[in-house]
């Protein structure tokens, strides 16, 4: 006797898919197999007709700080509606300045017991990676205690007023390595993006055409060959978030055709196999994210890369912002960011999968199968039996309009608004408890947990 049955579906692993039940106990997967072969169960759901897939696992998304007015309850509804059981967020080390919410400088761990104590009323389980914003040697001697408490991960900026310079990131590059801990990269040449901003600001050109123009590919590619360079002359692991353009893909692809696939992985993001700054023109600042949305050829070197290996992960970057925080006058005046956990799986389903011919299994490994892997999550992105019960049980044939009136997000508008997309989420299982049932949220806040993740070698 289990708990739950999901009958009569088609489940995907990263490299197959075939009909089979899948028998949930407890929180985790108890079997998947043919139906004559399942136990009983005091649960049934009918699948037929749809995928069941691994959960969603989202390692970029922003939540309650100064990247997003979402709070954990908001947030982890918008990705339980969107098939997403976990998602790893951002612990900051606390800093002074105009972009910072704080009024005096703070620890990592702080940060990482700030977002825990934050994170009560989840409903999806998540993680956190640290955030160094500031060049201040105290931060090294604390990164043991930080990957101790299950944070592996370090994210490092070349941009913004918690940008690093090169020689703070070379040094921490080689602390990180001495950890077994890896780097995750927003890469973007702060002193060219700054210059053209000041300029447009002179010359007026607040239109939000011109945002992408402040922000250039070639920026992106600079700073990534740079800090790549660093990491590998250091044997620092690698992970090159939110890859928005051709430049800046190809410098990655050639650091991995020579240090390897276990020492570099990368993401890019669904806004950017999915939309080119014609955008800007349609929806104002609303699509206003950095790096920014590119050109038509992008879209393609992004698909290019992900069918390569280049790109291991497709991720959401999601910014819960309102309209009124982004519709401004000027461009330089609007929030960056956009919200995306609700409608990732859909929008990216429809383009590579129905629009562009990918295979399930092909989503299932940029999802779910690698970010697990590449993240420490052994117990996830898989349906293997006594792995978690993360699932999402998926009709690929539905096909209906993306539209924000369905936001669990605070977030109420969506850069894909009035798309036709098909497949929509049916049910979204987090550690075996149902939590999104037909558009509808059915578990009780706090569910969700905080996962400590370990850091894993890269080599699969
Ligand atoms: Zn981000």
């Amino acid at each position: 006797m289990v708990d739950t049955i999901i009958r009569g579906g088609t489940v995907v692993t990263p490299t197959d898919t075939f009909d089979a039940d899948v028998a949930i106990d407890g929180e985790r997967i108890a079997a998947v197999g043919d139906g004559e072969s399942m136990p009983e169960a005091d649960h049934t759901i009918d699948a037929t007709g749809s995928m069941v897939m691994p959960g969603v696992i989202d390692p970029h998304v922003h939540i309650d700080d100064m990247f997003s007015f979402d709070t954990y309850e908001t947030a982890t509804k918008a990705a339980a509606l969107g098939g997403t059981t976990t998602y790893i967020d951002f612990a900051w080390q606390a800093w002074v300045g105009e972009m910072s919410p704080w009024d005096e400088p703070g620890t990592l761990r702080e940060g990482i017991e700030r977002k825990r104590a934050k994170a009560e009323e989840a409903v999806v389980d998540y993680g956190l990676h640290g955030a160094i914003t500031r060049e201040d040697r105290a931060v090294l001697e604390e990164l043991e205690a930080v990957v101790d408490a299950g944070v592996p991960s370090i994210k490092l900026f070349t941009a913004y007023e918690f940008g690093l310079e090169n020689g703070f990131m070379n040094r921490v590059f080689e602390a990180l390595a001495d950890l077994d801990a890896f780097a995750v990269l927003h890469s973007e040449d702060a002193t060219i993006c700054d210059d053209r901003t000041a300029q447009f600001q002179r010359e007026g050109k607040g239109d939000p055409e011109w945002y992408p123009r402040s922000r250039p590919d070639y920026a992106e590619a600079i700073a990534a060959d740079a800090a790549a360079r660093m990491a590998m002359e250091a044997g620092c692991r690698y992970y090159g978030i939110h890859t928005s353009c051709r430049k800046s893909a190809d410098v990655l692809a050639r650091y991995r055709e020579r240090y390897g696939e276990e020492m570099l992985r990368a993401e890019t993001c669904t806004h950017y196999t999915t939309l080119d700054d014609s955008i800007f023109e349609e929806l104002g600042n609303l699509p206003m994210i950095a790096p920014p949305i590119r050109k038509p050829d992008d879209i393609e070197a992004m698909f290019e890369h992900l069918e390569a290996g280049t790109l291991d992960v497709v991720s959401t970057d999601h910014c819960g912002y309102t309209k009124e925080s982004k519709q401004v006058d000027d461009w330089w005046d609007s929030k960056f960011g956009a919200n995306a956990l609700q409608t990732n799986l859909p929008v990216f389903h429809d383009e590579a999968v129905i629009e562009r011919g990918f295979s399930y299994p092909f989503l299932v490994r940029v999802l779910s199968r690698n970010p697990a892997r590449i993240f420490g999550l052994p117990g996830k992105g898989t349906l293997d039996p006594g792995t978690d019960a993360d699932i999402v049980v998926f009709d690929p044939n539905e096909t209906y309009a993306i539209t924000a009136e369905e936001n669990a997000s605070v977030a109420d508008f969506s850069i894909y608004e009035g798309r036709e997309v098909t497949g929509r989420v049916k049910q979204t299982f987090v550690r075996g408890e149902l939590v999104a049932d037909d558009g509808k949220i059915v578990a009780e806040n706090g569910h969700g947990r905080f996962v400590e993740r370990e850091s894993t070698d890269w080599a699969f």
